[in-house]
């Protein structure tokens, strides 16, 4: 299953597919695309190797319904006896393909990074937020597995194939469509989105206070960066729950995290770990996410945010 958000497939989708190819062993590899947008994004599949890329073509299928997107790829793996059935481990994948599981009495491994071919299939899953690597076997005649987010990196294919477009009308009925999309309200703020931004400025329990973001937001404006945040921090009112970031939030990859007042639970770390430069703010020398950090500052975070945005500002 190929998620897409309109013409464009999404990143941890591209990834999945780089983890599919290599399963598929000379066999070819086929998407499914669900959604408004699905054949436009499928033009962009060629270069992941994807022979025949399915597009959903029901009415209902427009929004997200994951009963009903559940249905379309057990109707198409039973129609194509398809040897594997893989999604990207994001909020839909994981959802689509637990519904998926148990609508097929089939077992599913979430969360993989590896995979190898054979009966039974040999997985690596990264449990525990990201701190566990487990290695198991999957018994089954069609695995069914989620791909780690940001884990396996997504590399086009050595050659390019042409991929064919099909139209997929699936069989739906009232039941599949009782847990549905109805309505898209846009986060507050509207600014750079957090799951793409290349810079993220986040704030933990040490910020102190809703108003206390102000510095937060002061910086990540000058550097057009997207405000992130903790769960204590979400816990506690100041900000809404989309700024969170972690193993319950939000995973990202920016190629800048800047963690202000933030200790570094694992749980956090599960959502940003994937950072390529990680720059830690905090008081405390000894604070968990020092491990993680490339660049540290120590010292208060209500001097040092400041001085940092004032030092851009006299820059510029
Ligand atoms: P704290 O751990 O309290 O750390 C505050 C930090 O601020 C400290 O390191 C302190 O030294 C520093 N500090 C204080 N004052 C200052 C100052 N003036 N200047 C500089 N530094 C200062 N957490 C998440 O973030 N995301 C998740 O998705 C998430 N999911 C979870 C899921 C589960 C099932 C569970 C059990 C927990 C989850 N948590 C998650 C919570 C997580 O375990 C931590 O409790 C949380 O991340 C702590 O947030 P924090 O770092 O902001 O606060």
């Amino acid at each position: 299953m190929v998620e897409h958000a309109g013409a464009n497939p999404s990143d941890p989708s591209l990834q999945a597919l780089t983890l599919a190819r290599s399963l598929a062993a000379g066999e070819p590899v086929h998407a499914l695309l669900l959604g408004a947008g699905g054949t436009t994004a499928a033009a962009a599949l060629g270069a992941y190797g994807v022979a025949v890329a399915h597009v959903g073509e029901h009415p209902s299928l427009d929004s997200f319904a994951p009963d009903a997107w559940a249905a379309s790829l057990a109707q198409l793996a039973e129609r194509l006896l398809a040897g594997v059935v893989l999604a990207a481990a994001s909020d839909r994948g994981a959802d689509v393909m637990a519904r998926l599981a148990a609508r097929l009495e089939l077992p599913l491994a979430t969360n993989c990074l590896a995979a190898r071919h054979g009966l039974p299939m040999a997985v690596t899953r990264l449990r525990w937020g990201g701190s566990l690597l487990e290695e198991a076997v999957l018994h089954s005649h069609r695995p069914l597995l989620t791909v780690a987010v940001h884990a396996v990196a997504a590399e086009p294919a050595a050659t390019a194939v042409t991929t064919e477009v099909r139209g997929f009308a699936p069989e739906l009925d009232e039941r599949d469509l009782a847990v549905r999309v109805a309505e898209h309200v846009p986060a507050p703020g509207g600014g750079v989105s957090l799951k793409e931004a290349k810079v993220v400025v986040s704030g933990g329990r040490g910020v102190g206070s809703k108003e206390g973001f102000a510095i937060i937001e002061e910086l990540a404006g000058l550097l057009g960066a997207a405000v992130g945040c903790s769960r204590a921090v979400t816990s506690a009112g100041w900000r809404p729950h989309t700024d969170q970031v972690g193993q319950t939030g939000t995973k990202i990859a920016p190629d800048v995290y800047i963690a202000c007042g933030i200790s570094g639970a694992t749980q956090h770390m599960a959502g940003c770990k994937a950072a390529k430069k990680i720059l830690a703010i905090n008081s405390d020398a000894e604070a968990s996410i020092m491990a993680n950090a490339d660049y540290a500052v120590i010292g208060d975070l209500k001097e040092i945010v400041p001085a940092i945005s004032e030092e851009i500002r006299r820059r510029r």
